[in-house]
């Protein structure tokens, strides 16, 4: 379906739950309350919103969180969003503290492609950002994910984490780039947005790292051949994967914005930056026959559709209304 700005809505993002197994400082720190699971979508419920998202054109679904590997029935869930019709590519970010033990039942499951949260190759300052020593864990899933042939991506946050930790800012990126020199893996950093505790920290200006990093690799040019979402990517001779940069802030992708959100509290969001949305968590415990019940929910997903505005305020931040954390969200 379209919105009011003409753009084609083919993409859903599914935060399936607001816990997490790690405490990212900018994300979720330690402290931060969860609700109780019978405020959360069920998976059977997340599946219907899905059902008929998927007759409004809806062709791609992103399982996110909190972490969605810690959601019992995960594999599950996705086997029933692969099994709707319309429904082309199923596809899972995570922190990957869970990957090597869940990969087989991922696969088997049908996941499309799985993207590995990592903002640092540095033991203690994966410690001090995440708040646990299990760098080795993730990059254990990272292997797992390439031995079983599933299309990884490594998305980092540009945090500038000098300013928390002192340090070298190149050390930390140069080494997450080293990562797409020898692995089929595209490392892609992500603008940090001034939403939920991404308010407190400073994010490096991707118009500055994208030139930083020019200047440190020789022959590094824009592939506009690669990719086919908001990331711009570069090719680095010797590289096997690409680096790509999304920025939302300094590249603004407004333009081309194809998606809605579902957060783990059952309320479907039009933009990130603004709280304008749908409950469909209230449609959905109405009493209904499943027809009406259908209607319903095709009328808020509808609805949440053109309420998309045309663009974000990321830049005139007392314009930002959304009030919730990016672990209900789901990035
Ligand atoms: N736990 C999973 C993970 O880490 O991939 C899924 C949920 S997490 C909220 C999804 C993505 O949002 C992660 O890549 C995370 O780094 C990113 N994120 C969190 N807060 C952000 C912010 N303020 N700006 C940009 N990205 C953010
Ligand atoms: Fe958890 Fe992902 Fe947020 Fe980190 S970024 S706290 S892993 S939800």
């Amino acid at each position: 379906m379209k919105d009011r700005f003409g753009r084609e809505i083919d993409y859903l993002r599914i935060s399936i739950t607001d816990r997490c197994n790690l405490r990212c400082m900018y994300c979720m720190p330690e402290g931060i309350e969860t609700v109780p699971m019978k405020d959360i979508l069920t998976l059977e419920e997340i599946a219907e919103v899905a059902q008929c998202a998927s007759k409004l054109g809806i062709s791609k679904i992103k399982i996110t969180g909190g972490e969605p590997l810690i959601r019992r029935n995960v594999c599950h869930l996705i086997r029933l969003l692969k099994d709707i019709q319309g429904i082309e590519q199923v596809t899972l970010t995570t922190n990957g503290l869970l990957l090597d033990e869940m990969l087989d039942d991922l696969k088997s499951a049908g996941i499309d492609s799985i993207n590995i949260s990592l903002d640092t190759l540095d033991r203690e300052r994966y410690r001090r950002i995440t708040g646990y020593d299990r760098l080795g864990t993730v990059l254990k899933g990272l292997e797992a994910a390439l031995d079983n042939e599933i299309p990884v991506k490594i998305n980092a946050v540009s945090v500038d984490w000098d300013t928390y930790f002192g340090g070298r800012r190149t050390d930390d990126i140069s080494a997450l780039v080293s990562l797409a020199e020898k692995k089929p893996v595209d490392v892609r950093f992500i603008e940090l947005m001034p939403i939920g505790f991404g308010k407190n920290y400073k994010g490096i200006p991707h118009d500055q790292l994208i030139r930083m990093l020019g200047e440190s690799y020789e022959g590094m040019e824009r592939d506009d051949s690669h990719g086919n979402g908001p990331a711009v990517y570069y090719r680095i001779p010797g590289h096997l994967g690409r680096i790509g940069f999304i920025s939302a802030i300094h590249g603004k992708f407004c333009d081309s914005c194809n998606r809605i959100r579902l957060t783990s509290r059952g309320y479907l969001k039009s933009c990130l930056c603004f709280d304008k949305g749908v409950d469909v968590k209230k449609i959905l415990r109405e009493e209904a026959s499943a027809g009406e019940m259908e209607k319903r929910l095709t009328k808020g997903l509808e609805e949440c559709i053109l309420l998309k505005p045309d663009a974000h305020s990321f830049t005139n931040t007392e314009e930002i209304t959304e009030k919730l954390t990016m672990s209900v969200i789901g990035g």
